[in-house]
């Protein structure tokens, strides 16, 4: 399951309306191993094309170092559809190289740049293989040490003192 919180669905999906005709791409980072989407990185889409999206080289080789300054990954790659369904294509399945990524697609055929609902789709794509996963949308992401469920025990923010 994908777990979201509002304002990066909400800028996912304002991106892609953005950017309809042509397909939106981009990147929500996250902590290493920790499956948070934290950091909303929007990419451009070097192909400007409707039908293919092509993140920019030197784009991506400079989201990838602070990526690693940063101890993050990819935990979402998302693109838009335009005309098509929410649904990886052939192209995009054989450019899916993170396994542990959330492959978000979004469609925006129905209301292209209008207000409106989207299509909004998270798939993991491993050795070639799609599996569709459930999305939920939240205020904001779990805190980050669910075990510390006692407030009068827990150790609170790290910076307090
Ligand atoms: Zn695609």
């Amino acid at each position: 399951m994908l777990i979201l919180d509002r304002a990066t669905y909400d800028g996912i999906v304002a991106h892609a309306k953005r950017d309809h005709p042509d397909e939106a791409c981009g990147v929500v980072a996250g902590p290493e191993g920790s499956d948070r989407p934290e950091r909303l990185v929007e990419m451009v889409n070097a192909a400007g094309s409707p039908t293919f999206y092509e993140f920019d080289s030197t784009d991506l080789l400079a989201l990838y170092r602070d990526m690693d300054a940063r101890d993050e990954e990819p935990v979402v790659v998302y693109h838009s559809h335009t005309a098509t369904e929410a649904y990886p294509s052939r192209t995009d399945i054989g450019l899916a190289m993170e396994p542990r990524a959330h492959y978000v697609l979004v469609s925006t055929r129905e209301h292209g740049n209008n207000q409106g609902p989207v299509e909004f789709r998270s798939y993991r794509i491993v050795d070639g293989e799609v599996t569709e996963e459930d999305v939920t949308v939240v205020d904001s992401l779990p805190a980050e040490h669910p075990i510390a469920t006692n407030p009068a025990t827990s150790q609170g923010d790290p910076d307090a003192r």
